[in-house]
């Protein structure tokens, strides 16, 4: 059985005083039968990974560079996390494709980057509202999951995927369990179909997941954990859901 994973995308948020009071809230609501993770601004990390220690809570970066060092300015590296602590990195995510223009080619070679480095990329596919209306679901996830399973080669089977339906974002639009469970039944068959690690990998749902709508989406076959954006701001609203994906 696939252990669950559950992420929080703190997005640009926070402060140090604000970051001490939900990581201490973490810490005192912790540990869970989950592997959780937290991905706060990168100026934050360094003071997050010592408030973190001994928690069990992992750290993530939400971004990364593909380049490993040099003239790039204003970008980290996957190195960089690595040397921060950092086990995951968010790459993909809706809100980086859409405001900064990321290919699913940059998306691949940044998947690749992180894992050069040993941190596991959360590669993040969804499709818009406009797309779900005009039947392209599918055909959008699997054009977005092909680019990074081509990139990673072999080693695809080491990435965490998150399916992030852009309408239900931030919005307080959930997919319905069955919603997000169709879609993550086709990526985990195109999974299948390029490694022979896909029944291991990690498929998360991302989409305005709260407390009183986790455990019903977490109890989805193809469903193993989620990531979260608002929910995670807030110490006991993130430790519910955690707690629905402990089992
Ligand atoms: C996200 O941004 O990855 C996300 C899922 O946000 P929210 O939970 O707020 O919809």
């Amino acid at each position: 059985m696939r252990r669950k994973l559950v992420v929080g995308n703190w997005k640009m948020n926070g402060s140090r005083v604000s970051n001490a009071q939900l990581l201490a809230g973490l810490r005192e609501a912790g540990p869970w039968n989950a592997d959780v993770a937290v991905c706060p601004p990168f100026p934050y990390l360094t003071e997050a990974a010592l408030a973190l220690t001994g928690s069990g809570v992992a750290l993530g970066g939400q971004d990364c560079s593909a380049h490993e060092q040099g003239a790039y300015t204003g970008e980290v590296s996957p190195g960089m996390l690595a040397d921060l602590g950092c086990r995951y990195v968010i790459v993909g995510h809706s809100e980086r494709r859409t405001y900064h223009g990321e290919s699913d080619l940059l998306v691949a070679d940044k998947a690749k980057a992180a894992l050069a480095r040993g941190v596991t990329p959360i590669v993040c596919v969804g499709e818009t509202r406009a797309e779900r209306e005009a039947g392209q679901t599918e055909a959008v996830v699997k054009r977005q999951l092909a680019a990074v399973i081509h990139g990673l080669g072999h080693c695809c089977g080491e990435m965490v995927i998150a399916y992030e339906p852009l309408w239900a974002i931030g919005t307080g639009l959930t997919a319905t369990p069955d919603q997000a469970q169709a879609v993550h039944a086709v990526l985990r068959a195109q999974l299948r179909a390029a490694t022979d690690r896909a029944a291991a990998m990690r498929l998360l749902y991302g989409g305005s997941v709260k407390a009183d709508n986790a455990a019903a989406l977490f109890a989805q076959p193809d469903i193993d954990g989620g990531l979260i954006g608002g929910a995670a701001l807030v110490a006991a609203d993130f430790a519910a859901i955690c707690r629905a994906a402990s089992v």
